[in-house]
């Protein structure tokens, strides 16, 4: 049943590890108080991924909903939302872990009449000094041989509210000299007085992660735990739980390296920050990593799989470089993108030897490799737009475009040359004075001379007004917030660069929000699926056509 290729299990090591089972039965586990970013993108892929190419198919989706201080349901329908944008589907197996509160209840008291669990009654304060550091063993608390009765009566006084938050705490017995501090009596469970988005105010107590997430893998029954390394500590606790409850189910917990990307924050607290202080427009603004706004600035999830993909799962904590995730859609965009031409910022150019009135529709193929995808008709007439870079009034040498007495090829129409420059008053070039040869329709001389430049162009009078907004990377550093630095102050200011008057073919006209198109030379553009009207058309630029980073990158290096 395993349909995986040899390249993909080759960088996935737990893909390896569990080839041979068959009843696979993974969980993806996200805590509903953020949106989710394409890190989680990572984990969503492995753990559906492998769900799929397994005969049970079965991956939970399931909300780690135990810290009602900053969870909601509007993160709870957001995730929904972005797992299935992605492409993923959980059948009935949707859960939350507040679905289990009664049993993980039942679960501390069991671990109490073993004596295995105790009240302890220290305050929050006093419980750090008893916890030790990574070099000192911590101490036993004073409540810690509290007889099983006690602590039964303390644990119901807790659960029926009759206690003030911090007053106690629920804790595992296990060894306060252990080496690692996750073993030395971790909380269970604490009083939180604040009510549940799924439960309401029935519960006044809340079980701890460690305490709930492997007991929820457990009542599922997954086989398989897949989880970032940072828990690989936690392991040998949520061992001893299952050991401990001897459950039937023990599933094994499997730690790999989280995704981190150059250039951005993939952290949930991180991206909060950026909301709330409006650094960003909201969470699915098109310049964040969340996927809400990955996916409004016209990444694909065929894109971020194909990236999950490349980068494989392995141990080793490694920054993985924005350009890669940039390739990723530029391969899936590229051949089934619609090629148009698009002016961003335009240069008006008058024909002079066009006749006024004439009009000359032109055939341009949608895509210079796949002839499916049909040809539109580009209107060509004497007053043109053209790009204001592709024209220098003193070009240097190994500028190819348009100059004073320069021949450039028109895609898809003629040759034309500048004859004369017009300027206003502060000698801003307003337009240009040009001529074609009527020759060349098509774009070839019949007399075999050559031009260098070909310059995307629309026509002034058939053209439509757009607004394009221009996106580029976040953060000016590689790894915003190193050193102790605030990742606050190292934003890009150059992030969103707004263009109010680019001008676009007319077969633009009809462009629907989310649908993306390769504006020729300039890179790829998509519908923005909120701001965008038939009326006032608004382009997000998903990704430039060529890495211009890398190059920036390389010459920092010399
Ligand atoms: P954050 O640090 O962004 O708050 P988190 O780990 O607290 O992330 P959860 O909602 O608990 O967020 O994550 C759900 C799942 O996604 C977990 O299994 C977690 O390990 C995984 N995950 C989160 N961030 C990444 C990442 N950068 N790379 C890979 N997996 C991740
Ligand atoms: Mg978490």
């Amino acid at each position: 049943m395993k349909t995986q290729s040899a390249t993909e299990s080759s960088n996935n090591f737990i893909r390896q590890m569990i080839a041979d089972n068959q009843n696979i039965v993974t969980r993806f586990p996200p805590e509903p108080n953020g949106y989710l970013h394409i890190g989680h993108a990572k984990s969503i892929c492995l753990n559906f991924g492998i769900a799929a190419e397994h005969e049970s198919r079965i991956c939970y989706l399931r909300f780690d909903d135990t810290n009602p201080t900053k969870e909601n349901i509007e993160y709870v329908e957001s995730i929904k939302d972005d797992v299935r944008w992605l492409g993923y589907e959980w059948g009935e197996h949707l859960r939350h872990s507040s679905d289990y509160f009664e049993k993980l209840y039942e679960y501390a008291i069991a671990l109490i009449k073993m004596n295995k669990a105790y009240v302890c009654s220290l305050s929050p304060e006093n419980l750090k000094g008893y916890r030790g550091t990574l070099r000192e063993p911590g101490k036993n608390s004073p409540y810690r041989d509290r007889s099983i009765q006690e602590n039964l009566d303390l644990l119901d006084r807790m659960k029926t509210g009759k206690c003030a938050e911090g007053e106690h705490a629920l804790r595992a017995k296990i060894d306060m000299a252990s080496p690692n501090i996750n073993m030395r009596d971790p909380i269970i469970y604490r009083i939180k007085n604040i009510p549940h988005q799924m439960t309401g105010d029935q519960w006044c107590i809340y079980p701890m992660y460690d305490f709930t997430h492997c007991l929820s893998d457990a009542i599922e029954g997954i086989t398989h735990s897949l989880c970032t390394l940072e828990f690989q500590d936690h392991r040998p606790l949520y061992d001893w739980v299952l050991d401990t409850l001897k459950t039937p189910c023990h599933p094994q917990q499997i730690e790999f390296a989280r995704l981190s990307l150059n250039y951005t924050v993939l952290s949930k607290r991180k991206l909060h920050e950026l909301v709330e202080n409006n650094l960003v427009s909201g969470w699915n603004d098109p310049r964040m990593p969340t996927l809400i706004g990955m996916r409004r600035r016209g990444y694909t999830p065929e894109a971020i799989k194909d990236f999950c993909e490349r980068i494989g799962i392995t141990k080793n904590d490694t920054q993985i470089e924005m350009g890669v995730l940039e390739n990723s859609i530029r391969s899936d965009l590229d051949p089934k993108t619609a090629r148009v031409m698009g002016v961003l910022k335009p240069l008006r150019v008058v024909i002079e030897n066009y006749p006024e009135e004439k009009v000359e529709q032109l055939d341009a193929p949608y895509h210079p490799n796949d002839a499916n995808m049909g040809t539109r008709q580009v209107p060509f007439s004497r007053v043109l737009y053209i790009e204001q870079d592709d024209f220098l009034e003193e070009p240097p040498k190994k500028f190819f475009r348009l100059a004073p007495g320069r021949e450039v090829r028109l895609r898809y129409a003629y040759f034309i040359t500048c004859q004369s420059v017009i300027k206003d008053e502060e000698g801003n070039i307003v337009e240009l004075r040009c001529t074609y040869d009527p020759e060349t329709r098509g774009g070839s001389a019949p007399d075999g001379r050559k031009v260098k430049g070909t310059l995307h162009w629309v026509s002034e009078s058939h053209s439509i007004k757009a607004e394009v907004r221009l996106y580029d990377r976040l953060f000016n550093q590689p790894n915003p917030g190193a050193g102790g630095t605030d990742f606050k102050t190292v934003l890009n200011p150059n992030s969103i660069e707004i263009l109010r008057n680019s001008q676009l073919e007319p077969s633009l006209a009809n462009a629907q929000g989310g649908e993306a198109y390769q504006f020729e030379r300039q890179g790829y553009f998509c519908v923005d699926n909120l701001d965008s009207s038939k009326e006032a058309l608004v382009f997000n630029r998903i990704v430039t056509l060529r890495d211009s980073w890398a190059k920036i990158e390389k010459a920092n290096r010399h």
